[in-house]
């Protein structure tokens, strides 16, 4: 789809900076506005970047957002620029099928949002350590979401043992959920079903990882509320199903992930989820 004129005439300019790095110069000005040769260098950049209408139609889809976001609302955008107060940290998978915001309706500066492929929460992975770290630590949020999805390339891969290259250390983390589960993974016959089954068994997996965070932890024993919940979403009708996997506190995960001691209110359960799995 070609893009429309007035963003061709107001495509972004690429300059120079001292240092000879480029920088995208984000302020868009009418090719009127432009000394002629920055016009002519405009015009030129635009018909290069006309042949790639994918990145176009994104700019101008950007374009279009922002105006209309604006004129529903002057301070749409200004309104986060001192900072951000989300109650949410969302981590789910990476296909583009699962926009979180959109999915929970929530617009900036509500939802702070990781994501990987199989919404996966490894101890060893820095990335995942340092968004929980700084949502529960710095932004301290309420609630960590984590979501897994049916139709998942990544947990479909794992169960069906398929080899794809590098990323197969990452799905050994399902593989491992796979294996620790096998017996009910075999009592169901029909293979969706199994899958589905296995994204609900990762999720739940990936919450017990996340409860054995130290800055959940750490979040817990000052006292500060924080509650880990397991959902899964469906493509096909883009509705959130709440696995009933929510942990309030460190009472409510097995003992052998338990880092710190049950404040003398809260009486252990002796749940795991693993059984009420
Ligand atoms: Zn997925």
């Amino acid at each position: 789809m070609a893009p429309p004129m007035a963003f061709v005439a107001s495509a972004p300019l690429v300059r120079r900076t001292g240092a000879g790095r480029s920088a995208l110069d984000v302020t868009r000005r009418p090719l009127s506005a432009l000394p002629a040769r920055a016009a002519r260098r405009t015009l030129s950049a635009a018909k290069v970047s006309m042949a790639d209408d994918t990145l176009n139609d994104l700019l101008a889809n950007n374009l279009e957002w922002s105006k209309n976001m604006t004129a529903q609302d002057p301070e749409y955008f200004t309104q986060h620029v001192a900072g951000q107060t989300p109650k949410y940290l969302w981590i789910g998978c990476s296909d583009s099928r699962v926009p979180a915001n959109q999915i929970v309706g929530l617009p900036p500066g509500s939802l702070f949002v990781h994501r990987n492929v199989g919404n996966v929460v490894s101890h060893s992975d820095m990335n995942v350590i340092s968004a929980i770290e700084f949502s529960v630590k710095v932004l301290k949020v309420r609630h960590i979401l984590i979501v897994g999805h049916d139709y998942c390339g990544a947990v479909t891969a794992a169960m069906n043992d398929e080899r794809v290259g590098a990323i197969d250390h990452w799905l050994s983390h399902i593989r491992d959920v796979r294996r620790r589960h096998a017996v009910q993974l075999s009592k169901i016959d029909d293979y969706e079903a199994r899958r589905d089954r296995l994204v609900q068994l990762n999720v739940l997996e990936q919450v017990h990882n996340t409860c054995a965070m130290s800055a959940v932890q750490s979040a817990w024993n000052e006292g500060q509320p924080l509650s880990v919940h397991g959902w899964m979403y469906r493509l096909s009708d883009g509705l959130v199903r709440d696995l009933g996997f929510r942990v309030d506190g460190p009472e409510e995960i097995d003992s052998v992930y338990r880092t710190v001691t049950p404040r003398a209110a809260e009486v252990p359960t002796g749940k795991g989820m693993l059984a009420e799995a």
